[in-house]
């Protein structure tokens, strides 16, 4: 956060730098375009005007001369025409003095009523002439005449000095200007040139050390995160060594790969493909899966599957994010295990009817619920003692787990020497087959029992009802029936009866 404040700051610096930049090469550039403006409007236009005032006047004076000199009318209007013109031209140059003049108006407005005093010496010479007065005319004219104009050029002089020191003076500030403009554009641009190699080393300091940072948070993602990620095939696309370790294989061995390889179907009910079809929705997938390790161990890992979406919102890949959750689940496990036979115990019974009723409902399927008692149990712990009846107990629980093998098939012990099974898919005869034929392997273990009336071995009585699928029974419902079976039995004993929806 720091180091984004800082690159902005620098970033900001730079910015200012270069609106500096920019605004002093305006600046600068705006007072040398200016100077060199009022260089032309003023100082360049008074000069020339007073010069051609000058120049005007010398004319003037010519013309009076030929005034004076004329010998007929006609003589006389032709020079008094130009004297007037002259005039014509210095007051129109006048006009330009008054205005562009950058000095007081005073030393103008004297040069001024000079030229205006000049025109009363002309107005009495032409009088003269035309009063035949030729000799006072011209003696006027050399005398009285020339030294006013002489006066007048002297004037205007000092008027063409002002505007040569004032177009100097622009023009000292305009090379002025220049030379600021070097220096100042010069040095922000040395500052700008060099902040902007700064930030460039910055950056590339800070993109390198975040790139380690990212470097090392990876590595150790890497080495304590269980993840991988696998393509939208379910193939792995990479995986964590930390998940290598767990799984006890190496990233060579796992990498393309089909993802499921790890997911052991016996133990979890749920399969990869399924997995995937959710995933492939665009939604992430959570659960509790079994997983096999190449040792052949089973693990219970808790699975996040989040799908990966390309540019159009296409799912293109998918991350797993994997927690052991083993040791929770061997607790759970031993929860609703019974220590002794270590079949499910009676707290997890009602939660697995519970659940298979429901699947069986869903997969339109029966679902049986079988209530198993041994016949004369008291007696035989009378007779051969606790720990045989225990052995006892031992060696028909391994005959339950041994034939009761598939997915769905629970055998729990109830208490005491009462069992149950649950199991799905058969239909009423096929359930007596099935229980029959425990039954008569729990007698094959021949396990001597002489205080029993019905034989020499140790028996069982089975008492089950097989829900169908039209007329859905409840868990209690469920339990009722089959102990009402077991009732049943027992009146006999070592006897299966098998009930049905369609019997009550
Ligand atoms: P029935 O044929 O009518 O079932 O007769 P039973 O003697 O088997 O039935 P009852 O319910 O009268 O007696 C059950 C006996 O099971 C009582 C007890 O001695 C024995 N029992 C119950 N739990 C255990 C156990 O955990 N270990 C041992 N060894 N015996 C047990
Ligand atoms: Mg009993
Ligand atoms: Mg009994």
């Amino acid at each position: 956060m720091n180091n984004l404040r800082n690159i902005g700051t620098v970033f900001g610096i730079i910015i200012i730098l270069q609106i500096a930049l920019g605004g002093s090469s305006l600046f600068y550039l705006n007072s040398i375009a200016k100077d060199a403006e009022n260089l032309y409007q003023h100082p360049y236009a008074v000069s020339n005007a007073s010069r051609n005032v000058n120049i005007n006047l010398i004319s003037m004076h010519r013309y009076m001369k030929d005034v004076v000199l004329a010998e007929n009318e006609i003589q006389l209007r032709t020079a008094k025409k130009y004297v007037e013109q002259y005039e014509k031209k210095v007051q129109e140059n006048f006009n330009i003095i008054f205005n562009r003049y950058l000095g007081d108006q005073k030393d103008i407005q004297i040069v001024y009523n000079a030229f205006l005093d000049w025109k009363t010496i002309r107005d009495e010479v032409i009088f003269l002439k035309t009063q035949g007065k030729n000799k006072d005319a011209a003696h006027i004219t050399k005398n009285k005449g020339a030294e006013h104009v002489a006066f007048l050029n002297q004037e205007t002089q000092k008027l063409i000095d002002f505007a040569d020191n004032k177009a100097k003076t622009f023009f000292n500030n305009a090379v002025k200007s220049k030379n600021n403009a070097l220096s100042v554009i010069t040095s922000l641009f040395i500052v700008t040139v060099l902040s902007s190699i700064f930030i460039a080393f910055y950056s590339l300091k800070r993109l390198r050390k975040a790139q380690q940072e990212i470097k090392s948070r990876m590595y150790l993602i890497d080495q304590n995160i269980l993840m991988a990620k696998f393509d939208k095939n379910g193939v792995v696309l990479d995986i964590s060594n930390k998940l290598c370790r767990f799984l006890g294989s190496s990233k060579k061995e796992i990498i393309g790969k089909k993802s499921h390889f790890f997911i052991d179907s016996k133990a979890s009910d749920i399969q990869p493909e399924d997995i995937l079809i959710t995933a492939s929705t665009g939604t992430s997938w959570k659960g509790e899966l079994c997983i096999r390790t190449s040792h052949h161990h089973l693990k219970w890992i808790y699975s996040t599957i989040h799908p990966e979406l390309d540019e159009n919102y296409n799912v293109c890949s998918y991350s797993n994010i994997i927690q052991d959750i083993s040791d929770r689940k061997a607790i759970e496990e031993l929860s609703i295990t019974d220590p002794l036979t270590k079949l499910y115990n009676r707290r997890y019974f009602d939660q697995a009817l519970e659940k298979e009723l429901r699947l069986a409902a869903r997969n339109k399927n029966t679902v049986t619920l079988a209530i198993i008692d041994i016949d004369y149990f008291k007696k035989y712990n009378d007779n051969y003692g606790h720990p045989a009846g225990y052995q006892a107990l031992i060696q028909i629980a391994q005959v339950f787990s041994q034939c009761l093998k598939r997915p769905n098939d629970y055998v729990f012990r109830l208490g005491g020497e009462e069992f149950g099974f649950i199991f799905s898919g058969f239909d009423r005869e096929q359930t007596l087959h099935f229980l029959d034929h425990i039954k008569i392997k729990v007698e094959k273990l021949n396990i001597t029992h002489c205080d029993s009336t019905i034989g020499d071995y140790m028996t069982i009585s089975i008492g089950a009802h097989t829900s169908c699928c039209h007329n859905r029974l409840n868990n209690n419902e469920l339990y009722i029936k089959a102990d009402e079976a077991l009732y049943q039995a027992k009146l006999k004993r070592n006897d299966v009866i098998v009930t049905n929806q369609a019997k009550f």
